[in-house]
């Protein structure tokens, strides 16, 4: 089974229209060689997607949302549905990211819904799980990521969804898991994607790392079986760190 890889930058609250230049240079970075590699996306602020959709196609990017609302519309001030981020033109969305879980308390049942949202409008979810350090000191950071998943994965989900394994203790921080506990989690992760979806499902879901990617350490990362491809906070806001990172599959 061979899944193409997916690197996918996450933007988070950074981004104003002077960043468009990055998205342009990014197009303008990923070759033929990379291209026939690895499927790269960005997922600038709500604020840019739509300003982003030609210079993304032009540069054959693809564009993504970082949240959405379970509803398609309605009474809800300040949220954005998924129905709003593909008329803007993304054609993924980032759910569960753990600073949604912590600074909005969203909650595994939240997360599946906006999956199942996200795939009611036509993009593809990025669904995030992953534990704190405490969580892992404590040994239980298997049982806590596979109660997320069971959680999080609508349970007809198709299997062009994706999952990204991001310890929370990694993300911003410089520290990464070894590749050995990456293995370990990302082995684990698609079993509990098997159980939940089945056999046929589970072996064409990309289940991402994510958590101080960057250049340095991504050829090393993104060679761990089941690892298929990353997503990118930090490094990917400059176009020259997202490529170094993409360019592990050449
Ligand atoms: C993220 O927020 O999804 C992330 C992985 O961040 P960073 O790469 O900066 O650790």
């Amino acid at each position: 089974m061979t899944r193409r890889p997916l690197v996918a930058g996450n933007w988070k609250m950074n981004g104003l229209r002077a960043s468009l230049n990055e998205i342009e240079a990014m197009g303008a970075a990923y070759d033929e060689a990379l291209r026939a590699r690895a499927e790269l996306i960005v997922c600038p602020p709500a604020t840019l997607i739509a300003l982003a959709r030609d210079i993304a196609a032009r540069g054959g990017l693809g564009l993504g949302g970082q949240d959405c609302h379970a509803a398609p519309g309605g009474a809800h001030t300040g949220d954005i549905s998924a129905e709003m981020l593909r008329d803007a033109g993304a054609s993924y969305v980032i759910v569960g990211h753990s600073e949604r879980r912590s600074d909005h308390g969203e909650t595994d049942a939240d997360v599946e819904a906006k999956a199942a949202a996200a795939l009611r409008a036509g993009l593809t979810p990025i669904i995030c799980v992953g534990e704190t350090r405490a969580e892992r000191e404590a040994g239980e950071a298997l049982s806590v990521v596979g109660a997320q998943i069971e959680g999080s994965l609508p349970a007809d989900a198709p299997s062009h969804v994706v999952v990204a394994y991001e310890p929370v203790w990694a993300i911003g921080t410089g520290l990464t898991p070894t590749a050995d506990d990456v293995a370990e989690m990302h082995a684990f992760a698609r079993a509990r994607i098997e159980a939940r979806l089945g056999r046929g499902g589970s072996e064409q879901v990309r289940i991402l790392y994510g958590g101080s990617v960057k250049p340095s350490n991504a050829r090393e990362l993104l060679s761990v079986a089941n690892v298929d491809g990353a997503l990118v906070g930090g490094a990917s806001l400059a176009a020259k760190e997202f490529i170094g990172v993409a360019r592990a599959y050449c």
